[in-house]
This record gives structure tokens, C-alpha cells and sequence, in this order.
């Protein structure tokens, strides 16, 4: 029983070291999470820093502040949207398809000249051919009212099939 309680402090001894060594491993952990998510985030190493900092002197607290206060977007969610958003800006000026037949047509066409839809209508302030949906023109600022597909006139028919034999340029 004394031999025991003699070695008490040897075990407390080994007890706080693996308690200890817990603790570290834990931290550096949270500590290096947290900087490879804020890299993700920002370039500033400033912010970096301060961030893994704030978890390493609060480990708890300072970890629930660093995701309350992180950047909600990571740098490669920004990058793909910046994508995005280029892709529509170029789906504005590349040929396009027709609704109506699925051929594709040149962006600057009013009527499908296969199937005779109507794509677009031309501004009347400046004659940029406009979807039917816009309602401002980007080229001259003129605002118009979007307007829904409709019948094509008989005689823009005929201009759109005289164009459909014309040959393509
Ligand atoms: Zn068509
Ligand atoms: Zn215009």
C-alpha cells in the first residue's frame, strides 16, 4: 500500500505530461487549421497572422470569433464566380443557339433564318440588335420594355428567308 502511495507523484508526474502533451497537440492542431483555412481565404498575411494567433492565445473563445468573423467566400469560391460571371459576359457576344430549332445563330441575328424565331430586336436609339428581355439598351443607355416572343410579321419572313439562302459570312 506505502509503495503505492510513494509512487502517487509519479503518476500525477506522467498524468500532466499526457494531459500536456494533449493540450499541445490539440492547439497546434486548431492553430494550423485555422491558418491553412484563413490562406484559403485571404491573401494578407497580416490577417493571417492575426488569426492564428487569436486562436492560439484563446483557444476556444478565439476559434468560435475566427469563424464568426472569417471571410465567408474562399479565394477559389471568388475565383470560380469572377468565371461565372465572365462566361455570361462572353455568352453576350459568342454565337448562340436558336430556341426555336437549336441552330446556331450569330449574336447580332433578329430572326432565327432557319426557323424564323425572333432572337432579338434592334434598339431604337441605336440599332444594337438587344435581347427581348433586356430592358436597357448597354450599348447607348436607351431603356426599352422587354418584350415576349411574338409572331413574326409576314414580311420580315420573307427578309428572313431570302436570308437563310444568303451565304454565311
Ligand atoms: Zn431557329
Ligand atoms: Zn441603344
Amino acid at each position: 500500500m506505502e509503495d503505492i502511495l510513494e509512487r502517487v507523484p509519479f503518476y500525477l508526474t506522467i498524468l500532466s505530461t499526457i494531459c500536456g502533451g494533449v493540450t499541445v497537440a490539440l492547439l497546434g492542431g486548431i492553430a494550423i487549421w485555422t491558418f491553412r483555412d484563413i490562406r484559403a481565404r485571404s491573401r494578407d498575411i497580416l490577417t493571417h497572422i492575426l488569426a492564428t494567433l487569436l486562436v492560439i492565445v484563446m483557444p476556444v473563445i478565439g476559434l468560435v470569433v475566427y469563424l464568426m468573423l472569417r471571410p465567408r467566400e474562399t479565394l477559389s469560391d471568388a475565383y470560380e464566380r469572377s468565371l461565372e460571371q465572365e462566361a455570361l459576359l462572353q455568352a453576350i457576344e459568342e454565337p448562340e443557339i436558336c430556341p426555336g430549332c437549336g441552330q446556331r445563330v450569330r449574336g447580332e441575328y433578329l430572326y432565327c433564318p432557319a426557323c424564323h424565331t425572333r432572337l432579338k430586336r434592334s434598339c431604337p436609339e441605336c440599332n444594337h440588335p438587344l435581347h427581348l428581355n433586356w430592358t436597357l439598351c448597354p450599348y447607348c443607355g436607351a431603356s426599352v420594355t422587354p418584350q415576349a416572343l411574338e409572331p413574326v410579321p409576314a414580311a420580315i419572313q420573307e427578309v428572313a428567308s431570302a436570308e437563310d439562302t444568303a451565304p454565311d459570312t
